[in-house]
């Protein structure tokens, strides 16, 4: 490793630590180090950052929950895998590579799922249903060689085959991925394996409140995914939820009274996953929620970070992510 990816990646971790607020100059050259890197969301994060330093508001706060929340290994692998892997050299290989556009790329280890939402083909997928391990290798090959290095771990229910998830995370520690999950299978052993690995957020689909989500998705689902996030939240791992269809009320989801909740269980952030596919540092300024608030907003409101699907983004993973 090299001597400024180093100390890039230290300043990155002291930006995630309770430390933070004593690093206020090295944001200036991490600024610096982005805009070399032709990283534009991450400059744009950065910036708003130190502007709100200095006023204890917007990512400042989130900045201090972060710090507060997670892990040792979580900040460490946060900071090396996902804003230098990412953010600095993965922006220069997206940005010359043959993917250019993509951001990220996605798996699906396995397509059975444990609860039985109607409508969903996930539900009649048998155990042994999924990507073949050949073509999820490959797709991590190109989220490499693309500098497309954020892995999306779609399902059925990754926890639902525990023993490929945690292969892949704990096999390719240079990769981050974000796993989404309906949350019922988040164990305190999974959980603690996450906190060691640092390489993983977990996105829990939520589809409404108690009442809502029982009746999709069967009784105890909305009392099992509480229990992962409580598990996530005591091991310091990080997590946030992912509002889902069907029906999705996108005004009741950018509300105070939605994002309280979610505080209130330890997110960390919410994902929009709004029109065409992508990803996002924030909220696009052009996605759809924003017709009911902006990101500044949303972060001034509640310290969670809002991030979407981008539709100006060109897709997650089909051209990427190799065909078997
Ligand atoms: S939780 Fe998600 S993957 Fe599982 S059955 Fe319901 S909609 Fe399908």
């Amino acid at each position: 490793m090299s001597l400024v990816k180093i100390l890039g990646v230290q300043m990155f971790a002291d930006l995630l630590s309770p430390l933070f607020r004593e690093r206020r100059y090295d944001i200036d050259k991490l600024v610096s180090i982005a805009r070399k890197a032709g990283s534009a969301g991450l400059v744009e994060v950065l910036e708003r950052l130190a502007a709100d330093l200095a006023r204890d508001a917007g990512l400042a706060r989130v900045a201090a929950r972060l710090g507060a929340a997670l892990a040792p290994a979580c900040r460490r692998g946060a900071a090396e895998c996902l804003a230098w892997g990412w953010g600095i050299e993965g922006a220069r290989a997206r940005s010359a590579g043959p993917a250019r556009g993509f951001r990220a790329v996605a798996v699906a280890p396995t397509r059975h799922c444990n609860l039985r939402c109607p409508g969903c083909p996930c539900t009649t997928a048998p155990a042994s249903a999924g990507d073949p391990p050949g073509v999820v290798a490959r797709s991590l090959a190109a989220a490499r060689s693309s500098g497309a290095t954020l892995v999306v771990v779609q399902g059925g229910e990754p926890f639902a085959d525990p023993g490929r998830l945690f292969a892949m995370l704990e096999g390719n520690r240079d990769l981050y991925f974000l796993v989404i999950t309906n949350g019922t299978l988040v164990t305190r052993d999974a959980a603690r394996r996450l906190a060691a690995a640092g390489n993983a957020a977990v996105a829990f689909t939520v589809v409404g409140g108690r009442d809502e989500t029982e009746g999709r998705r069967g009784p105890g689902a909305h009392r099992g995914a509480a229990r992962g996030m409580e598990e996530l939240r005591r091991a310091g791992a990080p997590f946030g939820v992912m509002p889902a269809g069907p029906g999705f009320d996108a005004a009741r989801f950018v509300g105070d009274d939605f994002l309280r909740a979610a505080l209130r269980r330890g997110a960390l952030f919410t994902w929009y996953a709004g029109g065409a596919p992508g990803f996002a540092w924030q909220v696009s300024e052009r996605h759809p929620l924003l017709a009911f608030r902006t990101p500044r907003e949303l972060t001034r409101a509640h310290p969670c970070l809002p991030l979407a699907d981008d539709e100006t983004a060109d897709g997650l993973s089909p051209r990427v992510r190799p065909v078997a």
